[in-house]
């Protein structure tokens, strides 16, 4: 994740802090070089333009030309405002589990990762949180979504929710939370239907659910490797549906890492956590400061 924005942007302070004394126009360069960078990361060019923007006007109102550490104090500024980009740090990725049984909502596209980190997120609250957690499968058009939930469920030792042919997903969510409840279940997931595109079946039966279920948290997962798809998926998704944050998956495979780069800018969503591979412990946290120190090497 990032490798090839952090390469460039390393390249361009290297030169910047090498230099000593720098000049208005060595900042405005090298900060036209970062707004590249960010551009071929394929963060969105409004989100690029701001974020250089905001660079520059601090520069100038902290005089770094005319400190010591001219370079350094650049470095400096671009690090506070890739957190301030990133989210800020006030989530530490904690899920919202303020009732007994808590209901999650997982929606996505189909192909996103949604099952997987379904079963990740359940993985992970269950040995992290010690929660007791049952997950189901809403996917009623696609038996065998439902079939891999309970595969991966009994791979991870959590429960699923038996799969009953012919109940839609209304009905689903309602004996899911029923088992929740008499089990004694701390946390119930619902891995929604997901489709290749956003359509008007896909968002009103996400609602239908939703409203049902009334989640402590709507998660929408979408795929890193999409870029600026990922970021306009999750506009609609929040406008149709209303999240709560957004789990971006394939991290491991994008060198680039534009989405996540975009992601609160645009949406005003937080990340939550990032896949980062087929495995079942392959999701981390989402924790902006660590990343931009991870971005700035
Ligand atoms: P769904 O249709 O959205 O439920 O997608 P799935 O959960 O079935 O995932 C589709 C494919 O993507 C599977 O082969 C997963 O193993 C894979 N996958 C999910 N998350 C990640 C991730 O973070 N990294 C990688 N490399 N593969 C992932």
């Amino acid at each position: 994740m990032f490798e090839n924005l952090s390469d460039r942007l390393s390249g361009v302070f290297e030169r910047l802090t090498k230099q000593g004394a720098l000049s208005e126009d060595d900042v405005r360069t090298a900060l036209r070089e970062v707004r590249v960078a960010l551009l071929e990361a394929d963060v969105s060019l409004p989100v690029a333009r701001d974020f250089v923007r905001a660079v520059q006007d601090k520069a100038t109102g902290q005089a770094v030309t005319k400190s010591v550490t001219p370079g350094q104090q650049v470095v400096k500024i671009v690090h506070d405002e890739l957190v301030h980009v990133l989210g800020g740090d006030a989530d530490d990725g904690a899920l919202k589990i303020d009732q007994v049984p808590a209901p999650i909502l997982m929606v996505g596209l189909q192909g996103s990762g949604k099952t997987t980190t379904t079963a990740k997120l359940a993985k992970r609250l269950t040995e992290r949180d010690r929660k007791r957690v049952l997950m189901a499968s809403l996917d009623t058009n696609r038996p065998a979504a439902m079939e891999q939930l309970a595969i991966l469920g009994s791979q991870i030792g959590v429960d699923t929710l038996p799969i009953v042919p012919g109940e839609t997903p209304v009905q689903i969510a309602r004996r899911a939370k029923q088992q929740a409840t008499l089990g004694g279940y701390d946390v119930y997931m619902l891995d929604t239907a997901g489709r290749l595109h956003i359509d008007a079946e896909l968002i009103a039966q996400a609602a239908e659910v939703r409203d049902v279920a009334n989640p402590r948290e709507t998660l929408l997962v979408v795929d890193g490797l999409t870029g600026q798809d990922a970021v306009n998926v999750a506009t609609e998704f929040d406008d149709k549906i209303g999240v709560t944050g957004v789990v971006l998956t394939r991290m491991d495979g994008d060198g680039r890492g534009g989405a996540a780069l975009s992601m609160r800018a645009i949406t005003g969503k937080p990340i939550r956590f990032v896949g980062l591979g087929e495995k079942m412990d392959a999701i981390e946290t989402f924790e902006p400061s660590r990343i931009a120190g991870r971005i700035l090497g």
